[in-house]
């Protein structure tokens, strides 16, 4: 699997892009900002983009998705309980003092246990609500991957104060569907470095005593 991960916009949202080697078709993960770079990886690759997957509507996830979707002609694919969010793009942008980046349209919902494929790579999609309603994670379990948007960092876990969010649920998320996950699992949280799901298990203090 080709798979480049780039840090995108201010809060420096973990980019995926990741694409089959041998069809060169492509899923472009939470393409937040810097449009212009995640297509430079795409031309370097030579992909063709097949679906735009956003795991959250917050705007340093989802502020690039039209952009992206005008130059490839790829779908934007969210799960249907953060569309109210989406709405509220203009709301999150006076929250960061960012300009906000317009209406975003989806072209289809995703759901728990939906899959994404582009080529031979297959996705399985997590619903995990808490960090917002409509927060999934993308698990590829023939690479041992996780894409876990702002659900689960090394260390941390998503915030839980911001509209939408659920300290309950995002914890019944995580330990019902992510730490049912294999422990070598590695997972690409939607901030900051990797951890693998053995790691978080171990030693991520909101995960443990439970
Ligand atoms: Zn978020």
């Amino acid at each position: 699997m080709i798979h480049e991960i780039l840090p995108v916009g201010p809060l420096q949202c973990n980019c995926s892009v990741v694409g089959d080697e041998s069809t060169h078709e492509a899923i472009v993960i939470d393409p937040g900002d810097e449009i212009e770079q995640i297509l430079a990886l795409i031309r370097k690759h030579h992909l063709q983009v097949k679906q735009i997957v956003i795991t959250h509507a917050h705007i340093d996830h989802v502020g690039g998705a039209m952009k992206l979707r005008a130059a490839t002609g790829a779908p934007i694919l969210l799960n249907q309980n953060d569309y109210a969010l989406l709405k509220m793009l203009d709301v999150q942008a006076g929250w960061l003092g960012m300009p906000a980046p317009g209406k975003v349209e989806i072209d289809q919902s995703l759901g728990h246990a939906d899959t994404v494929k582009a080529g031979s790579l297959s996705a399985q999609v997590l619903h995990t609500p808490g960090h917002t309603e409509g927060s999934i994670c993308l698990y590829f379990p023939a690479e041992h991957k996780l894409i876990a948007g702002d659900t689960l960092f090394a260390g941390s876990i998503g915030r839980t104060d911001l509209p939408g969010g659920s300290y309950e649920k995002i914890l019944h998320s995580i330990h019902d569907r992510v730490l049912a996950l294999p422990d070598e699992t590695i997972v690409i949280p939607g901030h900051g470095p990797l951890t693998t799901i053995g790691e978080e298990r171990e030693s991520n203090p909101f995960l443990q005593n439970r």
